[in-house]
């Protein structure tokens, strides 16, 4: 069984695109939606979080104070690298947990914005990026997040460029006017005969 990367810049498109192979059969692993879960559901991580944040970052029901811990990170640099130095390998070990169910299929996809920031890329037999022009990113999380142009621009400036994250690529699928799903279907036959050598 193949693992597969799938990233992107912000307003790329990866979910959609990761919507697309589930759809296709294959098991997708969202990283973003994962991380939250653990944060909440895994003791471990719990107790990791409440030793660095205290108590008070979870309430009496065990549920994150997710605004304070966001604004926190957003504040200081330190404890952002802490709280990823907590959360980043518990999903790398889970991802492995839940990838172990897959053994006899062709291959499962992890989608994360952050493989090529992180040395998770490393974990992966080949990755896809999903990539689209600037100016259709940022209108299409305008539209989606109903957030303010200069925000989602600053969020854009710290990512990887889209340039380096194309040339790390295996596979890049082009989601600015073109049709995805040939693309798609495409990169699923190329997978599937990796795979199967
Ligand atoms: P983020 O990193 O911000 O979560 P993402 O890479 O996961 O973004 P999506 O959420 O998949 O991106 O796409 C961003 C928005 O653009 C969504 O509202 C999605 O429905 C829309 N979108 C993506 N691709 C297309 C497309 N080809 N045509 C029209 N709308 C699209």
């Amino acid at each position: 069984m193949l693992k597969i990367g799938l990233t992107g810049g912000i307003g790329s498109g990866k979910s959609i695109v990761g919507k697309a192979f589930e759809m296709m059969g294959v098991p997708v692993y969202v990283a973003d939606i994962e991380a939250k879960r653990l944060m909440v559901s895994n003791e471990e991580v719990r107790k990791l979080i409440i030793s660095r944040f205290g108590h008070g970052i979870y309430d009496s029901n065990l549920n994150l104070n997710r605004k304070l811990l966001a604004e926190i990170v957003f504040n200081d640099s330190e404890s952002l690298k802490a709280i990823n130095s907590i959360v980043h390998p518990a999903v790398r070990a889970d991802f492995k947990r839940w990838s172990n169910q897959y053994s006899q299929i062709a291959y499962v996809i992890q989608e994360s914005a952050i493989l090529f920031d992180t040395g998770l890329y490393r974990d992966f037999d080949k990755i896809i990026t999903v990539t689209a022009e600037e100016e259709i990113r940022i209108q299409r999380v305008v539209d989606r997040d109903s957030a303010g142009r200069e925000q989602i621009v600053e969020r854009m400036r710290n990512q990887l460029s889209e340039s380096e994250r194309i040339a790390r690529a295996d596979f890049v699928i082009y989601n600015s006017t073109e049709l995805i799903l040939p693309q798609i279907d495409l990169i699923d036959k190329q997978i599937r005969f990796l795979a199967s050598r």
